[in-house]
């Protein structure tokens, strides 16, 4: 059987750590990068005697993602002991929620690599905290254990089986990732491991119903290799079958350096974790105003700022998916449109955010909105390109200068002397030095070559110091020396 006999199914499990103060259940500090055992109390460290309190903007996070993700919101939850024994784990159980999830079932929705709209179904998104951190240092023979990241809140987000190739689950997780931010639930950083995804996958004969047995890939540090492991994985698993062989079921870790999964443990060796409600913390109540105040100040949703922007706007759909890759962008540009006169050109707005600004905030390693240039006065220079007062090559100038002082866009037009020359009698008169200069290239224009008309144009531009109008400067050039082979 060939390759394409099988089609692959997929599901992913990802943990957000939640943009918290504190940690879930202790006043600790949620923060990266301290120094090690530093942000510990009795709480995190499992200290006989210590008792958790819910951190109330955990679960207020937990619910923003939920909505974000068109999760149904439980109106009772509740915590649960997952029991295990691990160094990074003091009080030998993770306190965890297997029953009442604070979110049900949800979707995302996003395109795929082909070009059609997928819904992935969302099993559900439950709160945990996080372990700590093992350290085996390089010629040591001991250990050393950091717990400044136990008890750090998580959500654990589970989709159903319903991912069908490695370029889906790249896409799910860049969609995820783009409302979590949206939402501010968690910068969704893997580098810095606010982000971690767990693959699972398995294969099927094509047109099949019932799902094969799954191998879950561990230790995936970037969107990257999540596809390229489940690719590997996908096709160790279509040679074993072809061989007559079957899939184990076991979790695989991914080895970056080799390019492939190798075995991490079986599932004979898969611990049971003996699951208990935590009698410390126990099941409450979601009020509704509670949850309708937090969707009530839920920010628009990227997609549906997408539709806006082509459909109302009559932006380019590639311009839009630049936009609304990140929340402060297309606020900023939210902002330009709100301060653009009626009947303005958002067009051409999109394209001077796109295209300028957020180089000019990404040379400046800052987000767009702590550039010094505003929205206002991003208007008022795409408004001067559109009368024909600057050039687009020197609105570029115009915008640098504006987010480097405090002028207006006129005074910067000014100081630099960039406005146009779009009179036709001051303009007329260059246009005649050069014809009269380039006789060579004129005779090639009349010959037929259609190329040459740019070169005089350029020779325009260059007499001026770029400050003719090339629109203009191009008609007259025309008008005076009639079409090609004129
Ligand atoms: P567990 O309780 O062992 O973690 P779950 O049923 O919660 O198992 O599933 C964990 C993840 O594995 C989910 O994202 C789910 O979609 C995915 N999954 C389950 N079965 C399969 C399968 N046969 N093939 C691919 N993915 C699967
Ligand atoms: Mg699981
Ligand atoms: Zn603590």
């Amino acid at each position: 059987m060939s390759g394409a006999a099988y089609e692959s199914v997929i599901g992913l499990e990802v943990h957000v750590q939640l943009a918290t103060r504190t940690k879930l259940f202790c006043g600790c500090l949620n923060v990266y990068g301290a120094d090690a055992n530093t942000n510990v109390c009795s709480v995190c460290t499992g200290q006989p005697g210590a008792l958790p309190v819910l951190n109330g903007f955990a679960l207020e996070l937990a619910v923003r993602a939920g909505l974000a993700l068109g999760c149904a919101i439980a109106s009772r939850t509740k915590f649960d002991r997952k029991n295990y024994f691990y160094p990074d784990l003091p009080k030998g159980y993770q306190i965890s929620q297997l029953e009442r999830p604070v979110n049900g079932e949800g979707s995302l929705r996003f395109v795929n690599e082909a070009g059609e709209e997928r819904v992935v179904r969302i099993a559900r998104a439950h709160l945990e905290e996080d372990a700590g951190k093992t350290m085996h240092p390089d010629g040591d023979r001991s250990s050393l254990v950091d717990l400044n990241r136990a008890g750090i809140p998580l959500l654990e987000i589970v989709s159903a089986p319903d991912l069908r190739t490695p370029q889906e689950a790249y896409r799910y997780l860049t969609e995820l990732k783009r409302r979590l931010r949206y939402a501010r639930v968690s910068e969704c950083d893997m580098e810095k491991g606010s982000l971690r995804c767990d693959a699972n996958v398995s294969i099927r004969p094509a047109g099949a119903t019932e799902l094969g047995t799954r191998t879950e890939i561990k230790n995936l540090n970037s969107f990257r290799n999540v596809e390229r492991a489940l690719a590997h994985e996908i096709e160790r698993q279509t040679a074993v079958v072809e061989e007559g062989g079957s899939v184990v079921q076991e979790t695989r870790t991914w080895r970056e350096d080799e390019e492939r999964t190798e075995t991490l443990r079986s599932k004979e060796e898969a611990e049971d974790y003996r699951y208990f409600p935590d009698p410390d913390l126990p099941e409450f109540e979601l009020e509704e105003e509670r949850v309708d105040a937090i969707r009530a100040a839920l920010p628009e949703m990227p997609d549906v700022k997408r539709a806006r922007y082509v459909g109302s706007l009559g932006i380019p759909e590639a311009t839009a998916d630049v936009l609304t890759a990140d929340r402060d962008a297309a606020e900023w540009f939210d902002a330009c449109v709100a301060a653009l006169p009626d009947g303005g050109d958002a067009k051409g707005v999109a394209n001077a955010v796109t295209g300028v600004v957020l180089a000019l905030a990404n040379d400046q390693g800052v987000s767009i909105a702590d550039l010094r240039l505003t929205p206002e006065r991003l208007v008022e220079v795409v408004g001067l390109v559109d009368d024909g007062t600057i050039s687009r090559q020197a609105a570029r100038k115009v915008i640098a200068e504006l987010d480097a002082g405090d002028e207006a866009p006129a005074e910067v037009v000014e100081r630099l002397g960039l406005a146009q020359v779009s009179d036709e009698d001051a303009l007329g008169a260059t246009v005649d030095e050069v014809i009269a200069a380039q006789e060579k290239v004129v005779e090639d224009y009349r010959g037929g070559n259609e190329n040459a008309l740019n070169a005089l144009v350029g020779g325009v531009m260059k007499a001026t110091k770029g400050k003719a109008n090339p629109q203009l400067a191009r008609e007259l050039l025309i008008r005076r020396l009639g079409g090609a082979g004129g």
